[in-house]
């Protein structure tokens, strides 16, 4: 990375002196994510000082500010008050946008000259990051959220993005109004990354349970790839034939591993975790393989893992004996993370001392779950500070296309629904996370899953603009560029990681 001590653009900001310390660890930590995001050191400044941008109360506090951004107390005040349910609001639309067709965003000149934002745009995107709305949607016994009648679905909010797009239009209307580009977001000019992991949930059939998801998930049509499974014919031990796809496209990603033995028993009464045994001699010799091919080796938390902190400690530590490496990224089995309060899971993330986490997502909906395309480390809402281990917001899961397509078909192909996914990301500047499951590469078994990922890695690699990584080599990059801008900033440090 270039080295951001050489003469960065400084923004000077002033942040409303009430309302900055009452609120100051939430709006401090909303005001870091939009300014890291962008690219832009920042020095805040005291009232009267000559300021860029001002986040105030009352423009007339502002007046040297280039772009005043109007507060609202009343928001900051009870978060959760705001409530979007399933009903719009402002003729159709429960959401603002703030791209697209709307560039300008909620913006006017004043007489001054200065631009006047008059929505609270640092409250939309702490509001979207600490998913407010969630509480009020019905849930699933595995704790799935039900988005049918939800505003967030039916608008298709979920696939907007709508924090990251706040964080676009703040960077292009302070370019317009002169001030020098930010630092860049990735390596080697790309405009986005790609963040490719694979959740080993299946690796190895158990021959009586494998037909009977197979019959029950395909019905009739289900019958022949039971009958060949169970009699041995097809598999789903295909780990050198992901990386050998991947591998001529460019990428290496990362494999999670339940370190936890489910079993049949268990996954009756309700704990579905996989059957495989990480210390087998068969996985140690897939660990030393991926290892060797540079590929990553990452946990998938068990179902439970989220309820016990010294039982997740232990199942990083049983990976990473048995693979003879270090472990630094994560995805829950399930999605499972602490249904009433994620974030006292995603607090368990930085205790055991994970890098990354990339959880956040609803099970059966394409899209951001909490507005951000960009990694972020979370805010904790109970603790009132940012969190150590960043999140890396999946985007897809190969099963939302196929199972639950009826919910996200929203172009006519697969591939088109991706790619629209993808431009997104490319536009705003983010990464976009996928999640393939390791037992969906055999076409016979799998019609279509395998082909759609490799499509889309394609056309990726096609475009040009995407940076292929490993999952936790861009979660390196974007935590070492967001340790940079801070260490080199002025003020807005409340509520930072321990
Ligand atoms: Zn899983």
């Amino acid at each position: 990375m270039k080295d951001l001590s050489d003469a960065p653009p400084v923004l000077r900001i002033l942040i409303d002196p009430q309302l900055g310390r009452s609120h100051a660890p939430e709006i401090h930590w909303a005001w870091r994510w939009l300014l890291t995001t962008c690219g832009w050191v920042w020095q805040e400044v005291p009232p009267g000082a000559p300021c860029d941008v001002a986040w105030v109360c009352r423009a007339e506090d502002a007046p040297s500010a280039r772009l005043v951004i109007l507060a609202n107390p009343s928001a900051w005040l009870k978060p959760e008050a705001l409530h979007l349910g399933g009903v719009s609001q402002e003729n159709g639309m429960a959401f603002p946008r703030y791209a697209g067709e709307r560039a300008q965003g909620p913006l006017e000149e004043d007489a001054d000259g200065r631009l006047i934002c008059r929505r609270d745009v640092a409250f939309d995107v702490f509001w979207l990051a600490t998913g407010q709305e969630e509480r009020f949607y019905p849930r699933d016994r595995h704790g799935f959220h039900r988005l049918e009648d939800a505003a967030i679905f039916r608008e298709g909010v979920l696939l907007m993005a709508l924090a990251s797009q706040i964080a676009a239009w703040l960077e292009k209307t302070l370019i317009h109004l002169g001030f020098r580009p930010p630092v860049p977001r990735w390596p080697a000019g790309r405009k986005a990354a790609v963040v490719a992991g694979h959740d080993v949930d299946y690796p190895e059939v158990n021959r009586l349970l494998e037909p009977a998801r197979k019959l029950a998930r395909w019905g009739a049509e289900g019958l022949r790839p039971a009958l060949e499974v169970f009699s041995g014919q097809h598999h789903h031990w295909h780990f050198d034939d992901w990386v050998a796809m991947e591998q001529n496209l460019g990428l290496r990603s990362a494999f999670y591993f339940v370190p936890h033995r489910g079993s049949l028993l268990q996954y009756a009464a309700g704990t579905p975790d996989p059957f495989y045994d990480i210390f087998g001699e068969k996985f140690r010799r897939l660990f030393r393989f991926l290892r060797q091919a540079g590929v990553e080796i990452g946990l998938h938390a068990s179902y439970r893992a989220y309820q016990s902190l010294e039982l997740f400690r232990q199942e990083k530590q049983y990976l990473e004996e048995a693979s003879g490496g270090p472990v630094s990224g994560n995805r829950h089995h399930y999605w499972h993370l602490d249904p009433k309060m994620p974030e006292e899971t995603l607090w368990m993330h930085e205790q055991i001392g994970l890098e990354y986490d990339s959880s956040l997502v609803f099970d059966h909906f394409l899209g951001w779950r909490r507005g951000l395309l960009h990694p972020f480390f979370p805010f904790h809402p109970r603790l009132r500070r940012e969190l150590a281990t960043l999140q890396l917001p999946p985007a897809w899961m190969d099963d939302q296309l196929f199972q639950f397509r009826a919910y996200n078909q929203v172009r006519p192909t697969r591939l088109e629904t991706l790619k629209l996914l993808a431009e997104r990301v490319a536009c705003q500047g983010g990464c976009l996370t996928v999640d393939i499951h390791d037992y969906v590469y055999d076409d016979h078994l799998f019609p279509g899953w395998r082909q759609t990922y490799q499509d889309l890695l394609y056309y990726l690699q096609e475009r040009g603009d995407y940076w292929f990584a490993t999952p936790l080599e861009i979660a390196r990059h974007w935590a070492g560029r967001y340790r940079q801008i801070l260490n080199i900033s002025q003020g807005l440090k409340e509520g930072l990681a321990g």
